[in-house]
């Protein structure tokens, strides 16, 4: 007996010893378990910001808004993950997170693109007012596609080009027809591979419009006004330049586009006194590194002239289809350079790692140019070295959420690669890229997302909208103004959705 009971504790324990070490080890266990929470959230991108008593009352009705809206669509059967932005995009409108997130104080759009700004829906309407526009009609050939419009000057319409308000009135159901072909959809996760060809169409839609003077000016007013109407109070377009024209004067010197934007900026400043534009001069990443010299020569006399619109320099287009930002080593070799000549500085806002390939290596330059933001980023979570350093060398990640999923980066936007950057606390602000190719204006539908997918709580919302201005390119004196301006809208906007939200 006495052996059989020594050999039971042998095998198990003495019971009481058991238990009080099991006691001790749980409680051990605990304390480990919340040290290890708290220094998570401690390297988080948001661990500086410490909310007020209103802020933590809000960020407690956001947190049941999202919940309710996140049952409600699960009793409905809704497949609220796997659905794409435009299946979703009514939902998004007719919840409650959104009136909200269209009120909120957004503080700076860093990311978007001249041609991507402003309602194609508006596009149609504002250009059919035009006797000189016109659409062509006929099947895609190697100079224009179908639904591209231009302006021509009466004789001079070239084949298969036909007024657009005529063809409008004959055919009222084209006006649908032209708005999906300016529009890029996705429509299913699946419909469609070729999305850089089909965004790039888009473009080429509009792009003979843009550069007819006066309907340049009336499409970036309009675009102002809706961002401003969308609490968007700074705007940065990377900006491909191209001689405006009217068929009064002909061709205009490239620095026209400027000035008349400065004279859009002024009139929107009449009753939004605090709105302000940057302009990243944007070429090409298929471009070769002999055009790049010319562009950044370019670049630099705009600056030269303008320093306090033009923040920088960009390249854009399709990264798997464009060069390497390494191959353009000489050109950013020479920056220094340039600087000494022309007397200004000019930092890099280079898209890099728009891409899911380990191959893509852009985003691995970035770290060792001057490069304070980042258009994307969505590979460098695959590049720990580099995810340090910029993180360390305190650079921001422009994030485009609905922009990823409409271009096939991200499908289940819950796996968005900035969710990783944000908790390694890697700085980031959220953009939309280029809204009107996307169907839709303003930021308030890249907030929803940000804010239902990634599961956000009020204070990273709020350190993406003060990042958004603390990481534009206004300069210091600017900031001192934007930033009390931000603080006050913000404060006012907690306020108000407190009381209305009660
Ligand atoms: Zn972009």
């Amino acid at each position: 007996m006495k052996t059989r009971y020594f050999t039971y504790i042998l095998l198990f324990g003495f019971p009481l010893f058991g238990c009080q070490n099991r006691v001790a080890a749980q409680s051990t266990y605990q304390k480990d378990w919340t040290v290890l929470e708290r220094e998570n959230e401690s390297l988080a991108f948001d661990a500086d910001i410490k909310l007020s008593d209103a802020e933590m009352v809000l960020d407690k009705k956001l947190f049941q808004l999202r919940k309710k809206l996140l049952t409600e669509t699960n009793q409905q059967k809704i497949p609220l993950f796997n659905s794409s932005f435009n299946e979703i995009k009514p939902l998004i409108e007719g919840s409650e997170l959104f009136n909200i997130f269209q009120s909120m104080p957004k503080g700076g759009l860093l990311h978007s693109h001249s041609g991507g700004i402003t309602d194609v829906k508006w596009v149609i309407t504002a250009a059919r007012k035009y006797k000189e526009c016109y659409v062509y009609d006929q099947a895609d050939n190697d100079q224009f596609i179908f639904g591209q419009l231009a302006f021509f000057e009466g004789g001079k319409v070239p084949k298969g080009f036909v007024n657009l308000n005529e063809k409008l009135n004959a055919t009222p159901a084209f006006e649908k027809e032209l708005t999906e072909l300016l529009i890029l959809k996705r429509d299913q996760l699946c419909s469609y591979t070729d999305y850089w060809i089909e965004f790039e169409k888009r473009f080429k839609r509009i792009s003979l419009l843009l550069p007819y003077r006066p309907f340049f000016k009336e499409y970036y007013k309009k675009g102002f006004q809706d961002l401003v109407a969308n609490k968007v109070q700074h705007l940065e377009i990377r900006f491909i330049f191209d001689e405006l024209y009217d068929f009064q004067h002909g061709k205009y010197p490239l620095k026209t586009s400027i000035t008349d934007l400065q004279d859009v900026v002024k009139e929107i400043q009449k009753t939004q006194p605090q709105f302000s534009l940057k302009l990243i001069y944007s070429s090409f990443k298929f471009l070769d590194p002999k055009s790049i010299d010319q562009q950044l020569e370019t670049a630099f006399e705009l600056k030269k002239e303008f320093p306090n619109i033009i923040s920088g320099f960009d390249l854009v287009a399709d990264e798997a289809a464009g060069n390497s930002i390494n191959s353009f080593q000489e050109n950013w070799m020479k920056l220094d350079a340039l600087s000494k000549k022309y007397g200004v500085t000019m930092p890099l806002f280079l898209h890099a790692g728009e891409s899911n390939s380990v191959f893509n290596k852009n985003i691995v330059d970035i770290s060792s140019l001057n490069n304070p933001r980042i258009g994307h980023g969505l590979n460098l979570i695959y590049f720990p070295k580099t995810m340090e350093l910029i993180k360390n060398q305190n650079k921001l990640v422009e994030v485009s959420p609905i922009s990823n999923q409409i271009l096939g980066y991200v499908s289940d936007l819950r796996n968005h690669p900035a969710r990783v950057l944000l908790s390694n606390g890697v700085q980031c602000s959220i953009n939309s890229d280029d809204p009107s190719v996307y169907g839709y204006e303003g930021l308030g539908y890249d907030f929803w997302v940000a804010f239902v997918y990634w599961e956000l709580d009020v204070k990273a919302l709020k350190k993406l909208v003060f990042n958004s201005i603390n990481y534009s390119s206004l300069n210091e004196s600017e900031k001192k103004k934007a930033l009390p301006y931000l603080n006050n809208q913000w404060d006012d906007f907690v306020r108000k959705m407190n009381v209305k939200l009660n």
